[in-house]
């Protein structure tokens, strides 16, 4: 890396003296005869270093650097001043130049000894931004690696549903929030109907597409803050937080009506006609109330769609499970 250094003296014989100093030293050497012009050509293309002299016409050194700090943090700026006036070489210092040369130099081995160690200091300061970025850069691909680790580990391979395991953790969660707010939610517990019926006839390849399908059925009709998930085979589950059975019924009653209106393949050959789905439903906290008794609830509910005839939702009852609507004939 080739670094940039911008010699700023009035007078020429200096400006000339050092240029040749440097250039001769391997830097990239420009150079400018008053703080006004080192202030154009540095907003042109910045420089690593400054070597500027303070007392200038108009512009002073001193108001170059503070144009200089503003504008570019990495560049270091070195003062020119005259034994007479080091109450201006201090000041300079106090407004963040690196380093200070007394004119007349005495030899310019000094000179550029100190340039060297001022190149030293921008490049360990670049060096370290560097070594920065690529450190934010390599810390932000690990959190999106961690992302995608921590969804796929909560997603189900085949539907890409929720999991058992998130299901579980986010049921424990809503009762916890529910029982705190006294507020009531309710789980929807369903199977698909003959499901095995259709895996024998039609093999297990195609009977994956139809949970695929109710997969996106039962996740496109629900709300964002509704927890779809797989619950195992051929069995879903649907917490729906903040909601009383009556509106619950209305949601399980969409639900099989959309699966048994979707032209599912081969739908027609199963025992009902069409691919359907039976729905257990119950209420936290009336049913149960804990994760566990809440499940089984639901389970029961089911378990009494299905002897009902299945293609239905039916909702827990203390007495017996109710079919939440009318039997068809
Ligand atoms: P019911 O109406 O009483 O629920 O009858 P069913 O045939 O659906 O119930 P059963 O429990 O007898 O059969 C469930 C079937 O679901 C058996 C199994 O092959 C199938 N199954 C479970 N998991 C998967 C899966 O991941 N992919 C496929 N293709 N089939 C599955
Ligand atoms: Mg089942
Ligand atoms: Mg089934």
């Amino acid at each position: 890396m080739t670094f940039k250094i911008l010699v700023v003296d009035d007078e020429a014989s200096l400006r000339g003296v050092l240029s040749d100093l440097l250039t001769g030293a391997g830097y990239s050497v420009e150079t400018a005869e008053s703080g006004e012009q080192a202030l154009e050509k540095f907003r042109a293309s910045g420089f690593h270093i400054v070597l500027t002299d303070i007392r200038m016409q108009k512009m002073s050194g001193i108001d170059l650097i503070r144009h200089i700090r503003v504008m570019r943090s990495e560049t270091e700026v070195v003062v020119m001043t005259s034994n007479a006036s080091i109450e201006t070489a201090i000041e300079a210092l106090r407004l963040g130049a690196y380093d200070y040369l007394m004119k007349p130099f005495d030899d310019l081995e000094t000179v550029l000894v100190l340039i060297k160690r001022t190149v030293e200091k921008v490049r360990l300061v670049i060096e370290n931004r560097t070594l920065l970025e690529d450190l934010q850069k390599k810390n932000e691909e690990l959190e999106k690696l961690n992302r995608a680790i921590r969804e796929l580990a909560i997603r189900d391979g085949l539907t890409g549903l929720y999991n058992y395991r998130y299901f579980e953790e986010m049921l424990r969660a809503e009762i916890a929030r529910s029982a705190r707010h006294k507020r009531s939610f309710c789980l929807l517990m369903i199977d698909v109907d003959h499901f095995k019926n259709y895996n024998d006839r039609h093999g297990h390849l195609m009977g994956d597409e139809i949970l695929r399908g109710i997969g996106r059925i039962l996740s496109d009709r629900s709300r964002r803050t509704d927890i779809v998930a797989r619950y195992g085979g051929e069995e879903f589950v649907v917490v729906l937080p903040e909601t009383p059975k009556e509106a619950a019924v209305r949601v399980a009653e969409e639900l099989r009506l959309r699966i048994e209106n979707f032209p599912f393949q081969k739908g027609e050959a199963q025992p009902l006609g069409k691919v359907t789905i039976s729905v257990g439903l119950a209420q936290f906290p009336d049913d149960a109330a804990d994760a566990h008794g809440l499940i089984e609830r639901a389970d029961q509910a089911l378990y009494g769609a299905k002897a009902g005839g299945r293609n239905r939702a039916c909702s827990y009852d203390a007495s017996h499970t109710t079919p939440t609507h009318e039997e068809k004939p």
